[in-house]
């Protein structure tokens, strides 16, 4: 019995101690207090030598033609969306059928090397000077979304973390304009006012596609080897950086700033810029310059051919038409 109750004591003492652990394990943030400059302390990889954000000074890029990037499953309907602040951000994850995941390859990815899609998330500033984590010839936009992905070689994100390659993040810049085209944010950003305090979630009521969180196009972008740019600062993750922006409103983008973490306002939740040292940072420049998008939805094709078929059922007719009504003269 008393076997037993030490027993037990001891196991609520451990797990005391892990909770404990946990805590002060994600208990990082952006102030003067548990800011950038003190992550070190507790996850030694933020020192490390190829960290992100970095400035990228297009003078410096070597331009390349990557192959075509191959991006699967960004156009198909997730099961549900779920946004969550979770005191560092805004984070978004999408619950998919097994095997209907977004997925990628191609680009400046390994041959063969397959990623799957983890989850999405923002940086921001209290104002439009700031917020983004890369800079492009030391400017700064207002905002940047990460989209997170995994290598398939791993069997989770934990074990993808610090192996070569084996996290890819596509990252977005956004821009403030005063009529954004992105009716897809409109219901979004309005549902932030829903998740303001630390820890509350909520489900897009209408689930969207990845694609539709993203900007227009797809094909030029600036590729270079960084590392997360939160706590443990993982390296080895490949980091493409598009350059079409996504336009935002100031007002959605308020909407951003008006979220808390604990008692403050969670703004500014970027890192600063780190030493490039021995990196070389790639600009894909594609021969033809076409700007592709995404996925058109599944319906395009079929619809454009159907309709051009039809055209031309219409064609024909007119023209039998037109002989037997002259035949008939
Ligand atoms: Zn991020």
């Amino acid at each position: 019995m008393w076997k037993l109750r030490f027993g037990m004591a001891w196991k609520a003492v451990m797990l005391l101690l892990v909770c404990a652990a946990v805590t002060s394990a994600a208990d990082f943030g952006y102030g003067v207090q548990r800011g950038p400059g003190t992550w070190a302390r507790d996850y030694e990889q933020c020192n490390g030598k190829h960290q992100s954000p970095i400035n990228i000074n297009k003078m410096a890029v070597i331009k390349m033609e990557y192959p075509k990037m191959n991006y699967y499953n960004f156009d198909l309907r997730p099961k549900s969306v779920t946004l969550t602040n979770n005191g560092h951000t805004v984070l978004v994850t999408m619950n998919f059928t097994e095997g209907k995941e977004p997925r990628l390859s191609g680009g400046p990815l390994k041959i063969d090397a397959v990623y799957q899609f983890e989850q999405f998330h923002f940086h921001w500033g209290e104002n439009d000077t700031l917020g983004s984590e890369d800079m492009i010839n030391n400017q700064r936009y207002p905002a940047e979304l990460h989209v997170v992905m995994r290598s398939l070689k791993y069997p989770d994100f934990a074990s993808a973390l610090d192996q070569e390659q084996g996290v890819v993040v596509l990252a977005f810049f956004f821009k403030v304009v005063e009529r954004p085209l992105n009716p897809y944010y409109g219901e979004f950003v309005e549902m932030l006012s829903g998740i303001r305090g630390k820890d509350s979630s909520k489900n897009l009521v209408e689930p969207l596609p990845l694609w539709k969180f993203l900007s227009t196009y797809s094909t030029r972008y600036y590729s270079y080897i960084g590392s997360l740019t939160t706590p443990p600062c993982s390296e080895e993750v490949l980091w493409i950086d598009y350059q079409d922006a996504i336009y935002i409103s100031e007002y959605q983008l308020n909407l951003f700033r008006n979220l808390t973490a604990s008692d403050e306002h969670l703004k500014n939740n970027f890192r600063p810029i780190q030493n490039l040292n021995d990196r070389l940072i790639y600009e894909n420049v594609p021969k033809d310059n076409l700007q592709t998008n995404w996925m058109p939805p599944p319906s395009a094709a079929p619809l454009t051919s159907s309709l051009n078929v039809i055209i031309l059922l219409g064609i024909a007719m007119s023209v039998l038409l037109k002989g037997h009504i002259l035949a008939a003269f």
